[in-house]
């Protein structure tokens, strides 16, 4: 179900929200007063509501505020990307606006103590002993496009593990099969997704831009949400890696959609790495090093924290005189250094082939490249 709401005025998300629960995914129907219920927003970083880089407070707070009243026992928790001690995921919460809702609603806010292993995979604990309200973030996203309902569950993998990952699966196809892993796994009853103000762009991180959609999607099944909301978006199903391989393993059937959404919204931008899906796949594999995105440093936003070499799964990134170094021959494109550098400082730079390429298509090669 696709809800306009405009903005993240409380009392205004709570009503329209309570409504469309109570009409269509009646609480009791997932839940039941005994459960320990989890609520899992996007905490990609340590970001301000303004930035949606993260679910908003506000949408946060309704949710809760609408479970609480039922009487649930209501938790908090997310798995932010780099390293994950409690002092980091503390500073996330106060930051993102969690700590003040959960004093505020009396919601407890879990950190990281032990994991559990499936498929070979460590999970949070918290993943395996609650039931989980998936509360994403609508965001353009580098590596996948858009990061929607099922791509918020990798926030349910345990710290680094999430960067070893993408070092393991570095391409977007085999990624998306971890995320239908998780998907399959974990299954949380309830979705809600926050695209009041998503991130276009460059996302998921400080490179995106803010983007007024209001729209709230809500669906007991997190790949029906994001089919919807990719139509919405007017996203091509195959130049989306993970609907692509939903709808291959025949995971988008019998979909039923309530949308307030009349038309598709067609001036969404996706990502500049977005148009490579554009090319005939013969060339996309003929030149496929000639057709890299590459990390780069702006120096004068760098302040040498350090936390892109932490997070960095291949070590490809050293200081050396005062400054950061990728090392192009070991970096495996992930762009986890990107998405976790608080300055925004890393940005995608284009191979001179890839430049002269997408000046063609842009220029009227292909008719649906936005
Ligand atoms: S994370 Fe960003 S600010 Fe920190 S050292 Fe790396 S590039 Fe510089
Ligand atoms: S340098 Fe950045 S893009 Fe390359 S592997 Fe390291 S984190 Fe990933």
């Amino acid at each position: 179900m696709l809800l306009k709401i405009e903005n993240y005025q409380r009392d205004i998300l709570y009503q329209r929200i309570d409504e469309a629960l109570d009409k269509y995914f009646p609480l009791e129907s997932f839940f039941s007063l005994g459960d320990k219920i989890l609520l899992k927003p996007n905490l990609l970083m340590s970001a301000r509501a303004e930035e949606a880089i993260t679910t908003h407070p506000a949408f946060v707070f309704s949710v809760a505020k609408i479970f609480k009243e039922r009487g649930y026992n209501m938790f908090l928790a997310d798995s932010p990307g780099g390293f994950l001690d409690n002092d980091t995921l503390r500073q996330v919460y106060k930051e993102t606006g969690m700590l003040n809702l959960s004093q505020e609603l009396n919601v407890r806010l879990l950190y990281p103590k032990k994991v559990f292993v499936r498929g070979g995979i460590s999970l949070c604990w918290w993943a395996k002993d609650f039931k989980i309200v998936n509360l994403p973030k609508l965001k353009t996203h580098e590596i996948m496009v858009l990061t929607l309902a099922t791509k918020n569950l990798y926030g349910c993998i345990s710290g680094k593990q999430k960067s070893f990952l993408h070092c393991q699966y570095p391409k977007a196809e085999d990624f998306a099969r971890i995320l239908l892993w998780l998907y399959e796994e974990l299954k949380p009853p309830l979705n809600i997704i926050d695209g009041i103000i998503s991130l276009e762009g460059n996302g998921p991180a400080r490179k995106g831009k803010p983007k007024g959609l209001g729209l709230v999607g809500l669906s007991n099944d997190a790949l029906a949400l994001d089919y919807a909301i990719s139509n919405l978006l007017s996203l091509d199903l195959k130049k989306n890696p993970l609907l692509n391989l939903a709808s291959q393993k025949g995971l988008l059937s019998s979909i039923e959609l309530i949308s307030d959404f009349s038309h598709p919204i067609k001036d969404f931008q996706f990502p500049s790495t977005h148009f490579t899906y554009y090319l005939p796949s013969f060339l996309a594999v003929l030149v496929k090093r000639l057709l890299r995105f590459f990390p780069g440093i702006n120096p004068e936003e760098c302040i040498r924290c350090l936390r892109c070499i932490e997070a960095c799964p291949a070590q490809a990134i050293s200081l050396k005189g005062g400054a950061m170094v990728f090392d192009y021959r070991r970096c495996i494109f992930c762009m986890c250094c990107a998405e976790l550098c608080p300055q925004g400082a890393v940005s995608l730079r284009k191979s001179p082939f890839l430049k002269i390429l997408e000046w063609i298509f842009k220029n009227g090669k292909s008719k649906d490249y936005k």
